[in-house]
């Protein structure tokens, strides 16, 4: 049967997870129109999955606005718990503490805009659903499944199927592949993953356990070592619903015996229904490419990694982010379509980065560890304190970033996971500050580039930067840094991803051109 043109949009997003309704949020904010395919109909709260969105996409949240409705939705308050206790029971000895895990603080941090949010991942999916939903240009498809994609110099056609079996094609400029590991856009562009798996197996389970509670206090997760049932386990809301994951465990056992794994876990017997069962498989894995012509691998379809850490879900939205606001402005004729071209060299580093502290942390699971502490903390640090990677990476060497010679002793220096040191440096993600009226300096960046510096002072240059971004069509807001910034005395061009594309003592030396796909490294064009 042939398949029936049904329009044609900006945006094809295939695939409506976390990473597709991130795309939808961030092309929806630069009033991008796109529309967004996705085969499940209703999200399942069964299969929870990601507990962990970072700081880091907390404040992409705020940027879209959603941030409020995803802390509202949550059913564990960030103010419940801030820890991660490793003990030999629920109902046995604690062993040690891991304090603000996950970025998680009650208090104001000057070091991010907002702090992380445990939050099962089906919860964030329906509140971006519901977000995307009220953008104008979004137009989100449920029950509806890629079939395949055809695409020239022009443009692309996706042929899809919608609920009641029939099929039609949709035409876009750009197709953005969001479905997944087990998604088709991967295979149909030709692109394959390399890497590889875990060979243990994982069971995770849901239960509903509402006499269950632990003399241990509250706690994000529980890790049950030196036990018969080494594994983690936690609440997934205050009414009774808790996961577990039981490193080692076979589908099939698992299932037949999973009473007896949720009574090894909490060290006595508990009243429980198990609603769910999930098997899975830890994976390293990268495509061999992000990009052919207009398509883009976004997500998980682009990279796998081990849930250890809980930055999965996390980096596929900060590649959302990258991609999506690159077209924006290619779509919207301020940038050429040689800006795109940095999406890859950008995102592959840090999917580099986020995939081996993955499977360091997937060294040390719960059956490897002693019940000792200071073996677990000297583990288990970089697991639960990773602001080093999830604030610290950066898109320098970009093609698209300022070129820095950087001195020799800080070439070739590993990332440190745990440590988050604020720097200015091209490529690094815009330190955060706090200004004085209790704002975020973050809520005073424009959705374009934005200037950040001493605004305020009549500095020939910036004026000459305003003509110019003006003359190429850039929007350039200005923003004044808060008195206390250490960078206050100097100019920090911002992208739209709150990244730092220029430093400069002098707005007039700023190449736009560069950091907008124009030109390569050269005289700064007037
Ligand atoms: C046990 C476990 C725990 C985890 N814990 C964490 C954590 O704490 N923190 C964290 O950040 N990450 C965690 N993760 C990882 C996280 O779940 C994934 O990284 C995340 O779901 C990937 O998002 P995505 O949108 O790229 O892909 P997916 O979530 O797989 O979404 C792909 C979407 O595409 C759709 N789709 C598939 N085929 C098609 C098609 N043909 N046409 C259109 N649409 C299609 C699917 O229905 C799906 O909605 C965990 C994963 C597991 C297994």
């Amino acid at each position: 049967m042939a398949a029936t043109r049904a329009g044609s949009t900006a945006v094809l997003v295939a695939g409506g997870g976390p990473a597709g309704l991130a795309a939808a949020a961030e092309l929806g904010l630069h009033g991008v129109e796109c529309v967004v395919i996705e085969p499940r109909a209703v999200v399942s709260r069964r299969r929870p999955r990601a507990k962990t969105t970072s700081v880091r996409t907390m404040e992409h949240l705020r940027r879209w606005g959603a941030a409020d409705a995803l802390r509202a939705a949550a059913p564990l308050p960030v103010a419940w718990s801030q820890r991660v206790t490793f003990c030999d029971s629920l109902s046995g000895r604690r062993i040690t503490d891991f304090e603000g895990a996950f970025g998680l603080t009650a208090g104001r941090d000057d070091r991010f805009a907002e702090a992380g949010q445990q939050v099962p991942q089906p919860v964030v999916e329906e509140v971006l659903r519901e977000h995307v939903s009220r953008l104008p240009g979004v137009d989100l498809r449920l029950g509806h499944t890629v079939t395949a994609l055809a695409q020239n110099g022009d443009g692309a056609t996706v042929t899809i199927r919608d609920a009641a079996g029939s099929v039609y094609e949709i035409g876009a400029h750009y197709v953005l592949g969001c479905d997944g590991a087990a998604g088709v856009i991967r295979e149909q562009i030709g692109a394959r993953y390399a890497g590889r798996s875990d060979p243990r197996p994982n069971f995770n389970v849901v239960f509903h356990a509402p006499s269950l509670d632990t003399h241990l206090g509250p706690a994000v997760q529980y890790w049950v070592v030196g036990a018969a049932t080494p594994g983690l386990v936690g609440r997934l809301d205050l009414s009774g619903t808790w996961w577990a994951i039981i490193p080692g465990i076979e589908a099939a056992y698992g299932a037949a015996h999973a009473a007896e794994l949720i009574t090894g876990l909490v060290g006595a017997p508990v009243d429980h229904q198990v609603l769910a069962s999930d098997p899975w498989t830890a994976r390293m894995l990268i495509a061999d490419t992000f990009r052919d012509q207009r398509v883009f691998l976004v997500g998980e379809s682009a990279h796998v990694n081990p849930p250890w850490g809980g930055h999965g879900f996390n980096t596929c939205v900060g590649d959302a982010v990258n991609i999506a606001w690159k077209i924006a402005a290619v779509e919207h004729g301020w940038a050429p379509a040689g800006l795109l071209a940095s999406y890859e060299p950008e995102r592959r580093g840090v999917i580099e980065q986020t995939v081996a502290s993955a499977e360091s942390n997937m060294r040390s699971l719960a059956g490897d560890l002693p019940r000792d502490e200071r073996a677990i903390q000297r583990a288990k640090r970089a697991e639960f304190h990773s602001l080093g990677l999830v604030l610290g990476y950066s898109y320098a060497g970009s093609p698209v970033i300022q070129p820095v010679i950087q001195p020799a002793s800080r070439r070739a220096v590993a990332v440190d996971v745990t440590c988050y040191t604020p720097t200015a440096e091209p490529g690094a993600r815009l330190p955060h500050g706090w200004l004085p009226d209790g704002s975020s300096l973050y809520d005073r960046l424009g959705t374009g580039f934005t200037l950040v510096g001493p605004v305020r002072d009549r500095y020939a240059g910036i004026a000459e930067l305003v003509q110019r971004a003006r003359r190429r069509q850039i929007p350039l807001s200005l923003a004044e840094a808060p008195p206390s910034y250490p960078w206050r005395t100097e100019f920090l061009l911002v992208r739209p991803d709150q990244h730092i594309a220029w430093r400069s003592g002098d707005p007039a030396d700023i190449d736009i051109d560069l950091v907008t796909g124009r030109t390569g490294v050269g005289p700064v064009a007037r």
